[in-house]
């Protein structure tokens, strides 16, 4: 008998082996992660291209502003010459990042070169106004440095509206193959099942992973329709609505205020706040000595105060479980603090989601902060630089620039709509006089009180401007000649019942003499009705002062 008898032989299974199909599966499971994540990494670098281009373009406008200062003021102060420096430095340190990012873009390439023209241009002109040839400057500002702007500003934005199609284009593809990985996962789990336990685990994760990708996304998505927003925003009070309506989106159940510095006496003042429970302060804001987010000039959270035992004073009740502090920055100073905290009432689906607040949204914040304060300095600087293009400094109403350019939109639309305007010329009586008696200050004085009542004496839409040293002129739209002469009589009036206090003497007696225009009476542009207004001032003088005379 054969010691190695067969007894029997194993009966072969019938089609492929289910270990073989577990393989196969894992193996399209590990293929389709792998590209998943290759995807991912596409849209991250997308996305922080968006970022860099945004404050890219921050930048860029804080640029222009700087610019458009220097022309206008007609030289160019050491701050402003040390602004361009510092943003220009930004700008290629951000330009030299997205460089390594995308080597080869040629959208890239565009914008640097068209970033490069307008940059000389602006060198260009410079030059000129440290030259003192305000002429030629203003010639290069106009041929040159605006239509240079307005090209690489296109450029700009069509590369980042380029980057952000993009991201969310991949990021579809990207969902797509985290379906695919998430199918699979499950497929191989649910075989896996009669093996191994935990199976429920893992699917939870990778579920909770593509809530995690698809809150990012949308993260993302706010930030860039924010940054939009902010730019697009004609005054800083009205960015601090649309900044509390994204704070509450991106910070969801999460409630908040935003600092901002009053650079009179360096308090933080509270300029709003979101949520439920915002924080409630005792005086109107933040004192840069007790704040510890100021003191120490980078964000400070819960857990700070947890590890290092420093309490902020400025808490309030009740207090928050969590909250951070972030300092924006814009130009090297410091110009408020982006304040969030997590609400105690939250129910507990909602406090999962606000519990990654401190740790997770961290660096959100941080950027959101950045963006913030850019946007704000950007906003001021062209609200105070708009505001002296078009004041007076000593008497704050509008100067004759500002003038002539309202004065000849209120000719045409008068000769439109066929109705009058009538003007006004005033000139102080003696006024050389009135300043050798009590001195220049005094007459300084008195001309900052006759300016504020001629703005309390005309109507919103009437125009009242410091015409020359001690002349001013008044535009009275849709005012015919009889109603300017009455106004006149009434304004020259209350000129003269008028009293100055100054250095605790009560100067009085201040006479004015007027001449009165009208269109079209008197003529149809604004060379014909100046001359008008000002023969009859002329007249008034002539005749004896503190009178009122018709052309
Ligand atoms: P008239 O009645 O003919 O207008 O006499 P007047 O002395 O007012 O006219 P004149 O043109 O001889 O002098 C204008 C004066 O206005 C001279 C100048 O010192 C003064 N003045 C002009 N601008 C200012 C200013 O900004 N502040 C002060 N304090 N005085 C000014
Ligand atoms: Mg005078
Ligand atoms: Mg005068």
């Amino acid at each position: 008998m054969n010691k190695y008898e067969v007894i029997s032989s194993p009966k072969r299974k019938r089609g492929i082996p289910g270990s073989l199909v577990l393989v196969l599966v894992f193996i399209i499971a590990f293929a389709a992660a792998g590209a998943n994540i290759e995807l991912r990494r596409s849209v991250e670098e997308n996305e922080s291209a968006v970022v860099l281009l945004l404050r890219f373009e921050g930048l860029a406008y804080q640029l222009s502003a700087f610019e458009w200062e220097s022309i206008s003021e007609g030289q160019i102060s050491s701050e402003i010459v040390e602004g361009v420096q510092s943003t220009r430095d930004e700008m290629e340190q951000i330009m030299g990042e997205l460089e390594q990012l995308y080597p080869n873009s040629e959208n890239l390439r565009l914008v640097r070169q068209f970033y490069a023209t307008y940059n000389s241009a602006i060198t260009e002109e410079f030059k000129l106004i440290t030259a003192g040839d305000l002429n030629q400057a203003r010639l290069v500002d106009e041929q040159q440095v605006d239509p240079a702007f307005v090209v690489f500003i296109q450029a700009l934005t069509s590369d980042r509206d380029a980057y952000s199609a993009k991201a969310n284009q991949v990021e579809n593809i990207n969902s797509f193959g985290s379906l695919l990985v998430l199918s699979f996962t499950v497929a191989a789990i649910t075989l896996l099942l009669l093996r191994f336990q935990k199976a429920q685990t893992a699917i939870e994760e990778a579920a909770a992973e593509q809530k995690a990708l698809a809150r990012h996304q949308e993260d993302f998505r706010l930030l860039n329709e924010m940054g939009n927003e902010l730019r697009i925003c004609p005054t800083v009070a009205e960015s601090y609505t649309v900044i509390a309506n994204y704070a509450q989106r991106l910070f969801p159940n999460v409630s908040g205020a935003l600092y901002i510095i009053n650079t009179v006496d360096g308090i933080f003042e509270t300029v709003i706040t979101w949520g439920e429970t915002p924080p409630e302060l005792p005086g109107r804001g933040l004192s840069p000595d007790k704040c510890l987010a100021l003191r120490q000039g980078q964000i400070y959270t819960s857990e700070d105060s947890t590890s290092h035992g420093g309490l902020c004073p400025y808490l309030g009740q009740p207090k928050p479980e969590d909250y951070l502090c972030v300092p924006m920055l814009a130009q090297g100073k410091t110009l408020g603090i982006l304040h969030l905290r997590r609400s105690k009432s939250l129910q507990t689906s909602e406090l999962q989601s606000a519990d990654a607040m401190v740790v997770l949204k961290r660096e959100l914040s941080e950027t959101v902060a950045e963006h913030i304060a850019l946007a704000i300095a950007n906003l001021k600087l062209q609200e105070t630089l708009q505001y002296q293009v078009v004041r007076d400094p000593l008497t704050s109403l509008f100067n004759r620039r500002y003038m002539e350019e309202t004065f000849k939109r209120e000719l045409d639309r008068a000769a439109r709509r066929k109705m009058d305007i009538g003007i006004m010329m005033l000139d102080i009586d003696n006024f050389k006089h009135f300043n050798d008696t009590f001195g220049h200050m005094a007459g300084d004085a008195v001309l900052i009180k006759l300016s504020s009542l001629l703005r309390a004496f005309v109507r919103g839409e009437d125009i009242s401007c410091r015409y020359g040293g001690e002349e001013f002129l008044l535009i009275l739209p849709e005012a015919s000649l009889q109603n300017t002469h009455q106004r006149a009589g009434q304004l020259k009036n209350e000129i003269q019942c008028m009293s100055v206090n100054y250095q605790d003497q009560l100067l009085s007696g201040i006479t004015v003499s007027i001449g009165i225009a009208c269109f079209p009476e008197h003529g149809d542009t604004i060379e014909s009705l100046l001359f008008a207004a000002d023969s009859a001032l002329y007249r008034a003088k002539n005749e004896g002062r503190n009178r009122l005379a018709i052309a």
